[in-house]
């Protein structure tokens, strides 16, 4: 596809669909926009365009589709694996300016909201009615960021991805149509599932610019527990056995001993250099609350754990999810003028010990720097691997499509949450095979002139 270039004149019409202050051409602000969080390199959009309203977008993606200039989604461009990076320049639509709460229907469980919102500045605000939003990765991303990707997070072992707690939303397409799919109903059975076609597309088939979400009420009492073992194939089975154990952790991480003493050194929590869970519950009642911890701690004394240790005090809880969230940045600060390549695999939690078993395997015969840490809970693992030359990032690169291949074999994914971005394009065949022509089909349908955030999600398309 051969894309036309944003010309002054581009820019100018623009300029009348949102007003000349809701753009930039500047290249700093360019630059801002041209990478994400990940180690994908950088390309620079011709323009930047901050629509403020649903209507907004979808004449911008009118002019766009009749110029064929492609168009770039961003929330606000914590994703890990290059997705929202606008590979063939075009127009970077900036969801950023799009951010109000429309409605808090706190008796439905439920809010309406405008895609630029941040989840943590979201859930700041429904704090007052005693609820939550909750799909929580590290960062602040956008909920249309989160949607998008189909984000999920530390609490997903217990309340789902982002594709598990929406209802219903209002999307542009690539031809200017503004449609709404799904409902406020929660259960839901009128025709196609359009709602999760576009949820964890990546911005390849529309852009969200509304949607109501499914929110929980906060738990009253809560507890953290930390438990380390002396190998990480314990640690590993405690896993599968907590969650065959009945109970029901709100979140069950695992990181390896690298990790463990990055933590303690950098936000001072109390870990001892060993393979350890992370792991919180909820309960309506104090009384389940001690005997989920209590459980819990039997679980791991039966499986060898080296260490135990659970708390109640909500002070102590929020230290420890702190240090857990700021691993990637830990990580990232811990090898200075170097890049960290980061892998996303996911399997059934039965296959959990022999794709950790195979990981294992892998650093020792390539003898590589290579940390572990992840949403245990739902079979997710992130492979961290610094590389600084191209050399090194060649041969981390050949690591993680062998653990991607694993994974994949043992029924998984390529990608737990991270999206498929620039990075997992290339697996997409192996894993769904004729599958992928269907969703080129769709893709076509929607997106004739492949304008929407090309050169994501479909291999041939890398440019
Ligand atoms: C420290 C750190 C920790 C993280 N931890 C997790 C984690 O635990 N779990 C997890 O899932 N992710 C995690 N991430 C990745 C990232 O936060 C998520 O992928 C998040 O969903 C990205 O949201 P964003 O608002 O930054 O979107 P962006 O990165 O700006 O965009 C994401 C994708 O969505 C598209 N897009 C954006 N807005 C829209 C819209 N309104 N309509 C259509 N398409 C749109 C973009 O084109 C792009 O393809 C982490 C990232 C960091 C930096």
């Amino acid at each position: 596809m051969t894309y036309a270039a944003v010309t002054s004149e581009v820019v100018a019409r623009l300029g009348t669909l949102v007003g000349e202050e809701n753009l930039s051409t500047a290249q700093a602000v360019l630059d801002l926009h041209a990478h994400d969080q990940s180690f994908h390199a950088p390309h620079r959009g011709e323009v930047v365009v901050w629509p403020q309203t649903g209507e907004q977008v979808a004449e911008v993606l009118r002019l766009a589709n009749s110029l064929l200039i492609p168009v770039t989604p961003w929330g606000v461009g914590t994703s890990l694996e290059g997705n929202p990076i606008p590979l063939h320049g075009g127009i970077l639509l900036s969801l950023e300016r799009m951010k109000r709460i429309i409605e808090v229907h706190a008796d439905d469980f439920q809010v309406t909201v405008e895609p630029g919102i941040g989840h943590k500045d979201l859930n700041a605000h429904l704090a007052r009615f005693g609820l939550f939003f909750a799909p929580d990765p590290g960062a602040n991303a956008s909920i249309g960021g989160m949607l998008a990707n189909n984000a999920a997070g530390i609490r997903t072992v217990r309340y789902g991805a982002s594709k598990d707690n929406v209802l219903q939303m209002r999307v542009a397409l690539a031809d200017g149509r503004l449609i709404r799919v799904g409902s406020r109903s929660v259960k839901q059975s009128a025709g196609y599932d359009l709602l999760h076609l576009f949820v964890g597309s990546e911005g390849t088939l529309g852009v969200i610019t509304e949607a109501t979400l499914k929110l929980h009420a906060v738990t009253e009492y809560m507890g953290a527990a930390l438990a380390a073992f002396q190998t990480v194939a314990d640690a590993v089975q405690a896993v599968v056995a907590i969650r065959g154990s009945g109970l029901d952790p709100a979140a069950l991480e695992f990181i390896d001993a690298a990790h463990a003493a990055m933590l303690r050194e950098a936000e001072g929590v109390n870990l001892t250099d060993h393979p350890t869970l992370f792991m919180e519950f909820h309960a309506a009642h104090t009384d389940a609350l001690a005997m989920n911890l209590a459980m819990v701690q039997e679980i791991c004394a039966d499986l060898d754990a080296v260490h135990f240790h659970a708390t109640t005090d909500a002070a102590e809880r929020r230290k420890l999810w702190h240090a857990r969230h700021a691993s990637y940045e830990i990580s990232v600060r811990q090898f200075p003028g170097k890049k960290l390549y980061l892998g996303d695999v996911s399997v059934p939690i039965s296959a959990y010990p022999e794709l950790i078993g195979y990981i294992e395997q892998v650093r020792e015969e390539c003898a590589v720097p290579l940390y572990l840490i992840g949403h245990a809970g739902d079979g997710n693992i992130h492979v961290e691997m610094p590389y600084e030359t191209d050399a090194e990032y060649a041969r981390c690169a050949d690591i993680n499509a062998r653990i991607v291949r694993k994974a994949q074999d043992l029924n998984g994914t390529a990608t737990g949450e991270h999206g498929v971005g620039l990075g997992k394009a290339k697996y997409m065949r192996y894993e769904h095979g004729e599958a992928l022509d269907v969703m080129q089909a769709i893709k076509q349908t929607l997106d004739p002139n492949n304008i929407l955030n090309p050169g994501k999600i479909f291999p041939h398309d890398i440019g």
